[in-house]
């Protein structure tokens, strides 16, 4: 009513609000939009699957929405800075002004469709970018021409090679007073060791920056210069040879000399072409000839075509979408080795899941073979279970729409996949997952490679630190873990545990930032209030010596007594990496029934979920049982119980000693910056492993305790005046020293 209100009112404040909600949550009241698209599934090779990847500020989001705008699927556009652009849909993204989900858009360009894949960039997230780099095949780097080569770019570019993502570079903000294009080709040259080709040149610098001379075809791209006027959609193309501007046009000459030059080194096939027909005028070389070696060269990464543009003021963003179609490859140019083993069948990869008020879990898949359809069952390997899918949808802009089937290379949402979380393998039915697993066998008979049918998603490492998690009240307890279930799904490095004892839930997450955008997502997005305790390294416990100990429980309930007496020993297994252990002694063995093995077993293992120190898990400990005597009648729960108690008695005879997780730590850094990275890791209990050097910088790789690296990369940051990156993972869990250990037993019993 009220909604109609404002709806029907003619000048209602409301009415575009109202409007705008509806359009965003209804859909359907939008075939108008629907109709004058092509909602098919569209050929392979007129797919491109890209990745944006940027540092903070460098224009990412501005950038999106700008491609959306022009390929008209937005009617406006929206500013990052007012916090309504379509990317960054996440509310705390909005607020933080970064990106931190891996959203997919869809859009269609000149007959080909884009799925932008959202790269994240802050270092926290290094594992959304490495799930995001596999579903992607191709990846633009945006950066800030103020700035040249920033850290999260670096990281993020170093993760790109490591899959052999082929990539474009786009210097963005050449608006700015500072930009300088020369020192960001430098930057990337250096800093990313490749080679980068500017194929284009901008048309003025600074505020006066009003296009680009694109260097292939020799024209002339102007924008109007006051930005706002149709928001860039129009510009004016020229051809150099008609140019006034003598300088600009001695320029483009030689830098598409340079191009040409530089293509020619890169790729045989046209310097042979160069030398045969052109050989005597360079300058004659047809644009699409280049274009075709330049392809060549960006695919098999051996260069990256360099663009610039300013994307706030609207200019340089459509050459930008012509490059992402010219230069990056379709799904078939980029090799995915388990394709394959299931040929025509279906196999999809869930890389993302979101939780829809409206329509619940939104699973996000890319399908590498076969097709995926509307209303079928689909089969998940991961799972071993069967789920019935009902819709396919294509996520337009803010905009989802359905889709009957979709074929290999596409990306898309699907309703109804309940039990499936990201990373999940999808493919058609059970047989055909057995038939894909069979034809990898025989193929790995012959050559001794690994059998993979599962498109593994991204080895997820133990969480490293925790907290507790409290709702404002008892009633909102089962809203809260409703909240926790769906998060989880979205993001399988997110675990979450009840304490035994205290009956509290504990969040585990992989870093300080991961944690605290779990708490502000429960707040905004399930509208719970909750209450975090402190961060906590997640620790672990063994014991140092072998130890002997008997215990016996006598307890008499109701009419019934139950008498049991254990004999066990307790030692340390050689790796303390290892799980604990547990064995009945031999003699003892065939004396037990299957019931009482059961609560004997169940005993040791939890006694081993608490360490006898500060009840972290314990590990590397073996437990043998000696002897078990017990009265007829005893309840198998009180021999459990007894167990329990002599492993718990024991352990604190053997020398408990707490295990501390340590990380594998690697700094790249300019040699400036090397020694206070140096001191600063003393001061950490940091131990160098080794420091190479790579051009111009130094590898520093190290191993650290996790509870000396809070706040690392603030402080990393403020040390190499935000130059250096860094990566950060489990390594091993490793005994603390007696100080340190004394110290932290303190400090946890509220002693320091
Ligand atoms: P992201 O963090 O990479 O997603 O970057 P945003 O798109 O959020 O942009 C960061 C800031 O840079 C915002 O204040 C933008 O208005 C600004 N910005 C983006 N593109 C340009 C540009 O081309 N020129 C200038 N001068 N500023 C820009
Ligand atoms: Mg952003």
């Amino acid at each position: 009513m009220i909604l109609a209100k404002y709806l029907f009112t003619p000048g209602s404040q409301h009415r575009f609000r109202v409007i705008w909600f509806i359009r965003r949550n209804y859909s359907f009241l939008s075939d108008d939009v629907k109709s004058v698209r092509t909602v098919v599934s569209p050929d392979i090779s007129k797919i491109r699957n890209i990745g944006i990847m940027a540092h903070i500020d460098a224009g990412k989001t501005t950038t999106t929405e700008r491609m959306l705008f022009y390929s008209g699927y937005i009617r406006a556009l929206g500013d990052v800075d007012d916090g309504d652009t379509v990317t960054d849909f996440m509310a705390q993204e909005r607020e933080r002004g970064i990106t931190i989900q891996s959203a997919a858009v869809t859009f269609d360009w000149k007959n080909h469709r884009i799925n932008l894949i959202d790269t994240p960039g802050h270092v926290d997230f290094t594992l959304e970018v490495e799930r995001s780099l596999r579903v992607l095949d191709g990846a633009v780097a945006v950066f800030d021409a103020s700035a040249g080569v920033e850290a999260q770019t670096l990281t993020v570019w170093r993760q790109a090679e490591k899959h052999h993502v082929p990539c474009i570079g786009f210097l963005n903000k050449m608006d700015k007073p500072m930009a300088n294009l020369d020192l960001c080709i430098e930057s990337i040259r250096e800093k990313m060791q490749t080679t980068p080709i500017l194929i284009q040149i901008p048309v003025g610098c600074g505020k006066n920056f009003s296009g680009i001379v694109d260097l292939l075809t020799k024209q002339k791209l102007i924008w109007a210069t006051k930005s706002n006027e149709d928001d860039g959609r129009c510009y004016k193309v020229q051809s150099l040879d008609q140019s006034d501007e003598p300088a600009l046009v001695q320029t483009a000459k030689e830098a598409r000399s340079n191009l040409i030059e530089q293509v020619a080194d890169l790729d045989d096939e046209f310097a042979e072409l160069l030398l045969t027909d052109f050989s005597d005028n360079f300058d004659a070389v047809p644009s699409i000839k280049i274009k075709e070696a330049l392809r060549r060269v960006t695919l098999a990464r051996k260069g990256v075509p360099i663009l610039c543009g300013s994307s706030l003021k609207n200019k340089g963003v459509q050459p930008l979408l012509d490059a992402i179609i010219a230069y990056l490859p379709n799904p078939n140019e980029r090799h995915h080795d388990i394709i394959q083993w299931y040929k025509d069948d279906l196999c999809a990869l869930a890389f993302k899941v979101i939780h829809d008020k409206q329509r619940g879990p939104l699973v996000f898949v890319r399908i590498y073979s076969g097709t995926l359809k509307a209303q079928t069952a689909v089969y998940n390997i991961n799972r071993n279970n069967i789920e019935r899918m009902s819709r396919l949808l294509v996520p337009f802009a803010d905009q989802y729409v359905e889709i009957p089937s979709m074929t290999a290379g596409n990306i898309g949402l699907t309703v109804g996949l309940k039990q499936t979380i990201t990373g999940d393998t999808i493919a058609s039915s059970k047989a055909s997952a057995a038939a894909a697993l069979r034809r990898a066998q025989n193929k790995a008979e012959t050559t001794g490679d690994r059998v993979k049918v599962i498109l593994t998603g991204v080895e997820v490492p133990d969480p490293v630190f925790f907290c507790t998690i409290e709702p404002p009240s008892m009633a909102k307890q089962a809203d809260l873990e409703n909240a926790l279930c769906c998060l989880q799904r979205e993001d399988p490095s997110l675990k979450v545990r009840v304490d035994p004892d205290s009956g509290q839930t504990i969040l585990c997450g992989m870093g300080e930032l991961h944690i605290e955008i779990i708490h502000d997502r429960i707040r905004r997005e399930y509208g719970i209030e909750t209450h975090l305790g402190p961060l906590q390294v997640a620790y672990r416990e063994t014991i140092v010596q072998k130890a002997k100990t008997t215990n016996t429980l006598d307890r008499t309930i109701g009419d019934r007594r139950h008498f049991v007496t254990v004999e066990l020993t307790v030692g340390p297994i050689d790796d303390i990496g290892t799980s604990s252990k547990f064995q009945i002694k031999k003699e003892l063995h065939n004396q037990l029934t299957p019931d009482l093995k059961g609560a004997v077993e169940n005993g040791v293992h939890s006694s081993y979920l608490q360490g006898p120190l500060l009840g972290y898990p314990v590990q590397g400990v073996y437990t043998e049982i000696e002897s078990l005597n017990l009265e007829p009648g005893t309840s198998p729960a009180m021999v459990s119980a007894c167990v329990s108690r002599c492993v718990q008695k024991a352990m604190k005879a053997a020398g408990p000693q707490v295990l501390e997780p340590v990380m594998s730590l690697e700094v790249t850094v300019g040699e400036d910056y090397l020694s206070s990275v140096l001191g600063d890791l003393a001061q950490r209990r940091g131990t160098v492993r080794d420091i190479q050097s790579r051009h111009n910088n130094k590898v520093l790789l190290a191993t650290v305790p996790l509870a000396e690296m809070m706040g690392y990369s603030t402080i990393l940051r403020s040390l190499t005046s935000g130059t250096a990156t860094f990566s950060l993972e489990l390594d091993s869990y490793e005994a603390m020293n007696p100080q340190d250990q004394n110290i932290l037993l303190k400090r946890v019993a509220g002693l320091l």
